[in-house]
């Protein structure tokens, strides 16, 4: 069935009056406008990493394509993000003699996710890690620095690469730049209302707000756009949406602040959902471990707590003790840091002069500007940090020292891999940062399958509809581990924009 125009966008504009959770006659299954206002192969949702590879790849597919950002400047949470990347098996590596493979990859990413990853999804993720690698280098431009590789949390190996400024925004500007030289740019403020599912089953176009001003609902132009082959779903997480997060974990409140950016919110999936998409595992939040209740935000202590994680020590400021492995994965660092917290001591993150300067050579510049932030603080001494903090200085010396012994023995009382390049901590000044978690990542969201199409309550492939990045669940289990989020998002990037561009055209 078909409406007039009018009609159609009459509904539409009664529908955003009503309420998100209206069910409209034009959002019924079949009813499609009868004339569109524009017409493209592949529309994209989300300007961030996932949208922005399918994008690339579905243009250089021959594919027309329009891209939707409902926000302001294109880039979602992919362009503040921190920059690290998993790659098993990178050039990078291989220089620096350390070994690695996809095997161990996803042995790692199953271990932490607790096997609810749908292992054929992370099979495949890290077969082609590699892959995307030379995707993301040579066609793309990207750069990553050749002697920087972090040893993350849950991964066995260093095997995180660091973009050449520290920042995914190294990533989106070079897919940007790809992306307009080819005559594309990202259609910012408009967002994607109405996702138009046929009465055959296939998405054939979406109802956008062209003009949109987030959080307004009613804002922006309403227009019909018809895709031919496909519709990529590339909307990210809903991090920083406080009302839907806490209905599928309740303890996640807006006394949490979050990583993410404004508009990291939950009306695309509660439009997927309406469509009949098939959601899993929506109730694993992510909660960010080391990062500062000094500043909003991601912002910048995390960079220290991070570097710290490795080459000094955590402690309960009360007792003075290390309370994790402070390379466990984040969900088990997040819940003993929230543990430490909720008795109301302060966890922090110490590190000395000769943390101070790996830190230094990695991340130049960064410390002072943490310190001039006012979220690292420096002491002179070990005696100073445990009475600028309340610390038992004679437990905070036995902690320090057995970080100190897990250099001689190579095996640490918390179960901590000992870095080939940790050394034994003593001398001052000391730097230390408090920290608190913050909401970070949705490890759940749209089912998918190996050529990322969207499957549906019914266990089908729904025609004509592809989803990639923090959209989709399956590929992270329960926890998902620093750094595999930006290859996610690139490899079925890539994916779904060639799929949708080989889909066939519907009349
Ligand atoms: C601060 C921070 C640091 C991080 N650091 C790392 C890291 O170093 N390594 C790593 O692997 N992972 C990291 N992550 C996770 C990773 O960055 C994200 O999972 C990833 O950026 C998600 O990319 P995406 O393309 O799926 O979505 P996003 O980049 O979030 O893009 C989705 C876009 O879709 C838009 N959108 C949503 N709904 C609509 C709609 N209906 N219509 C139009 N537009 C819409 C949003 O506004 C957004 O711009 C970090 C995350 C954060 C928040």
């Amino acid at each position: 069935m078909t409406m007039n125009r009018r009609q159609f966008l009459q509904a539409a504009s009664a529908a955003a009056v009503a309420g998100a959770f209206s069910f409209p006659a034009f959002a019924a299954p079949g009813v499609l406008p009868e004339k569109w206002d524009e017409e493209y192969d592949v529309v994209v949702i989300g300007s961030g990493f996932a949208g922005l590879a399918a994008a690339i790849e579905a243009s250089d597919a021959g594919a027309s394509v329009v891209i939707l950002e409902k926000m302001r400047t294109p880039g979602g949470n992919s362009i503040i993000n921190g920059g690290i990347m998993a790659v098993p098996g990178s050039p990078e590596q291989a220089a620096q003699g350390i070994k690695d493979s996809p095997e161990l990859m996803m042995k790692d990413m199953l271990k932490a996710g607790g096997q609810l990853n749908h292992p054929e999804k992370v099979r495949f993720l890290c077969d082609h890690a590699v892959d995307t690698y030379h995707w993301a280098v040579e066609k793309v431009g990207c750069r990553f620095q050749s002697k920087r590789i972090k040893q993350e949390g849950g991964h066995s190996v260093p095997r995180s690469l660091f973009t050449e400024n520290g920042s995914g925004s190294a990533i989106v500007t070079k897919e940007l730049a790809y992306l307009e030289k080819k005559g594309l740019k990202p259609r910012t403020r408009c967002f994607a209302q109405t996702f138009l599912r046929d009465t055959d089953g296939r998405v054939k176009g979406v109802l956008v707000r062209d003009g949109y001003r987030f959080p307004k609902a009613d804002s922006g132009k309403l227009k019909a756009i018809r895709a031919r082959k496909g519709v990529v779903l590339a909307y990210g997480g809903f991090a920083a949406d406080a009302k839907y997060r806490q209905i599928f974990d309740p303890k996640l409140t807006d006394k949490f602040d979050t990583t993410n950016q404004p508009g990291a919110t939950s009306e695309s999936w509660r439009e997927a959902s309406r469509i009949g998409c098939q959601m899993i595992q929506s109730d694993w939040i992510q909660i960010l471990p080391q990062t500062s209740p000094d500043e909003k935000g991601f912002g910048i202590g995390f960079a220290w707590s991070g570097h710290v994680s490795m080459f000094g020590l955590w402690v309960d400021a009360k007792t003075g003790k290390r309370f994790v492995n402070e390379l466990a994965n984040r969900k088990v660092r997040a819940d003993a840091i929230l543990n430490v917290r909720n008795m109301g001591h302060d966890a922090i993150a110490i590190g000395d002069s000769g943390t101070a300067k790996s830190f230094e050579i990695i991340r130049p510049g960064m410390l002072k500007r943490e310190l001039d932030r006012k979220c690292v603080f420096k002491c002179e001494t070990l005696e100073e940090v445990a009475k600028r903090f309340g610390v038992p200085v004679e437990e905070l010396q036995k902690s320090v020292a057995t970080v100190n012994d897990s250099v001689k023995t190579r095996k640490d009382v918390m179960g901590r891999p000992v870095n080939k390049d940790m050394q034994p901590l003593g001398t001052g000044p000391w730097y230390v940062a408090r920290m608190s978690p913050k909401i970070h990542h949705c490890m759940g969201g749209l089912l998918t399958n190996l050529d990322t199409q969207v499957i549906d309550v019914e266990g089908k492939p729904i025609p004509g509809l592809y989803a990639a990045g923090e959209a989709t669940g399956g590929v992270h289990g329960q926890v998902r581990l620093g750094s595999c989020a930006v290859i996610d998002c690139l490899t079925n990037g890539r994916i779904a924009g060639q799929m949708a561009a080989k889909n066939a055209t519907w009349m």
